[in-house]
């Protein structure tokens, strides 16, 4: 994913290395040992899922997913249980080997939801009868006003823990699991998945149409997820292409015209792309986060249409995603720096090998600020790559997980020299292909095949400190884009005389822009303000991430001139990463700021995603 979520709070207990006790010999193939996972009630080396078929409706007018999920099972012989993952499901009956089987529903917790228990009574294949809360945190439901077609639209999100909302089944990322779908959506609307589709047209099925998807590969359930609407697909190559709805179609097309060429490219770094297709599909505005790397199909923000494809290294992070995290998984969610810094690093690298080194560069500078921002503000504890879950999650971690991650393994590069390391990583996705990873076993694997007993080399990576220690080893390189030299030049001129340069700012491109805006002191004066935006429109820009710098400072500065573009910011898309630091800025200016987040959420809330209003509440509740 892109962004950057703060990670899940811990609630269980930390984590520890469970045995894989007797198992019996039919089964002990597909239940290798696993860490245990705090965020999942699943006891997987007792019973756990190996495929999920659903079978489905849609259900727009009550806003619920509603029907059957058969699940194929691997047990212990002597298991007496499967225990499932489920929050707020409203189970009806689960049948096995032709029988009823007795289940229980154990206490809920707020961020988990309850552990589903059931009586196997030897079914190895079980099928439950169920439906989904109407207010499912994984399921955003819009109606016809919300997009852009005018007919209603359905998006899920998985990650982290969420497909518990919408299907029962082990939502455990080091659980890999298989699945068939078969759903039923209103006539007139199309559904697209992260699987291979069966029925590109659909079939006739009561009350609407039917369409069936299969994922061969095992992967994390986090990444099984669902599209509903009025979709239409343009193809960019022979096996990539966009779907979106219709009046999206041209100007998506046209930005991610390098597609074709980004899969080309992660190829040549780290092998094949194993999963067939690689489509896009570009949300409504709602959709909560930059991207969502759901295999075959990543789930993208129109935020991201800037109209000059200044913005695209979005997809390449989520086309990344298809080697680290949707091949090689994160087990437990404290690793998800094997996830999300391995796939920045590939992002940086795909984009180098695109776009130049200097775009990489620019990108790396931005995160370096980013890092020293986050070292300087987080508690230590938060700070390691590795993260603790014994501890409450405050603030946002994931500038130590997504960029300190790419900067170690951009420390690892240099230290040991590029055509070794690629070498490395290409045999790590070929050898770990479709298992789950932890950090001790990424280190391990790491000394044994790539630092070999070298004693120097192993002093000089630091590979411990990176891993769990917080801020950065004595190894870590600032990094240094000759573009921006001009750009902080241009700073320091403006905060001396005033002086702005609308033809240079003109010539700049998006990082150079941020890193302008970002760099600005926080304080600004009336008359500065009226000089940035006199000379380049700051209030007009298309660009969501410059215009979001730029809000950033006209609220902390309280710029009148910018309230109907805030307003505008606000209710026309729903991106947690643009929308949550404005508001909180806004509160922040307490008589100023307040009265304007109140009357902008009250018009905006309803086209936010649950998990975006459930952090704005608390936000502008002041909790
Ligand atoms: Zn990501």
């Amino acid at each position: 994913m892109i962004e950057r979520r703060t990670l899940l709070g811990a609630t269980l207990a930390a984590p520890a290395l469970s045995a894989c006790a007797t198992i019996g010999s039919d089964n002990r193939a597909s239940m290798p040992a696993l860490p245990h996972d705090p965020h999942s009630y699943a006891k997987p080396d007792e019973a756990r899922v190996l495929n999920v078929s659903l079978n489905v409706r849609a259900d727009f007018e009550r806003k619920v997913i509603t029907g059957t999920c058969t699940l194929t099972i691997a047990a212990r012989d002597d298991a007496r249980e499967i225990v499932l993952d489920s929050k707020g499901l409203n189970i009806g009956s689960i049948s096995g080997n032709g029988r009823e089987l007795p289940f229980t529903i154990g206490a809920n917790n707020e961020e988990l939801g309850a552990p589903l228990t059931i009586q196997l009574n030897g079914a190895r294949e079980i099928t439950i009868a169920y439906e989904s809360a109407h207010d499912a945190d994984a399921l955003q439901w819009l109606t016809p006003a919300q997009t852009a077609s005018g007919k209603p639209f359905l998006f899920s999100q998985g990650q982290a823990i969420l497909t518990r909302t919408w299907a029962p089944t082990q939502d455990s990322p080091g659980i890999r699991q298989t699945y068939d779908v078969r759903v039923v959506v209103p006539e007139g609307l199309k559904a697209v998945m992260s699987a291979e589709m069966l029925t590109p047209d659909g079939e006739p099925a009561e009350g609407g149409r039917a369409f069936r998807f299969r994922m061969r590969n095992p992967v994390p359930i986090y990444l099984m997820s669902i599209g509903v609407g009025d979709l239409v697909f343009g193809s960019v190559g022979p096996r990539t292409g966009v779907w979106t709805e219709p009046s999206v179609l041209e100007r998506a097309l046209y930005e991610c015209a390098d597609m074709e060429a980004m899969v080309r490219t992660a190829e040549a770094l780290y092998g094949p792309y194993r999963w067939g297709r690689y489509d896009v599909l570009i949300l409504p505005p709602s959709f909560p986060y930059g991207g969502m790397e759901n295999p075959r199909l990543t789930f993208l923000t129109p935020t991201f249409l800037a109209g000059d494809r200044s913005l695209v290294s979005l997809i390449a992070h989520e086309l990344a995603h298809s080697w680290s995290g949707n091949l090689v998984t994160n087990a437990v969610w404290a690793d998800s720096w094997l996830n999300e810094g391995f796939t920045s690093y590939f992002e940086n690298r795909i984009s180098e090998a695109l776009y130049g080194e200097e775009r990489a560069k620019m990108a790396q500078v931005l995160d370096w600020a980013g890092i020293q921002t986050a070292i300087r503000t987080l508690p230590p504890e938060y700070q390691r790559l590795h993260l603790r879950t014994d501890v409450e999650s405050q603030g946002d971690t994931s500038p130590i997980v997504y960029d300190k991650g790419a900067l170690f393994l951009r420390t690892i590069e240099r230290t040991m020299g590029r055509q070794r390391f690629d070498a490395y990583l290409r045999s790590y996705f070929d050898r770990y292909a479709f298992q789950p990873m932890t950090t001790e076993k990424f280190l391990a694997d790491f000394r044994e095949r790539a630092v070999r007993g070298d004693a120097a080399l192993e002093q000089q990576l630091q590979l411990d400190a990176w891993a769990y220690e917080p801020g950065l080893p004595s190894n870590a390189q600032e990094p240094h884009a000759a573009t921006f030299d001009q750009v902080d030049a241009a700073v320091a001129a403006f905060n001396a005389n005033g002086a702005l340069n609308a033809e240079q700012w003109q010539g700049w491109g998006t990082f150079a822009r941020q890193r302008f805006l970002q760099t600005l002191p926080r304080e600004l004066s009336r008359t500065q303000l009226d000089a940035l935006e006199s000379t380049f429109s700051l209030n007009e820009t298309g660009n969501y991430e410059v215009a979001f710098n730029w809000l950033e400072l006209a609220v902390n500065n309280r710029y009148e001139p910018s309230v109907p573009t805030i307003e505008r910011f606000l209710t026309s898309q729903g991106r947690g990463k643009f929308i949550r630091p404005i508001y909180r800025a806004l509160w922040a200016e307490a008589d100023w700021g307040r009265p304007i987040a109140r009357r902008v959420y009250a018009q905006a809330r309803p086209g936010y995603h649950n998990l975006v209003s459930t952090a704005v509440d608390r936000i502008v509740n002041g909790a």
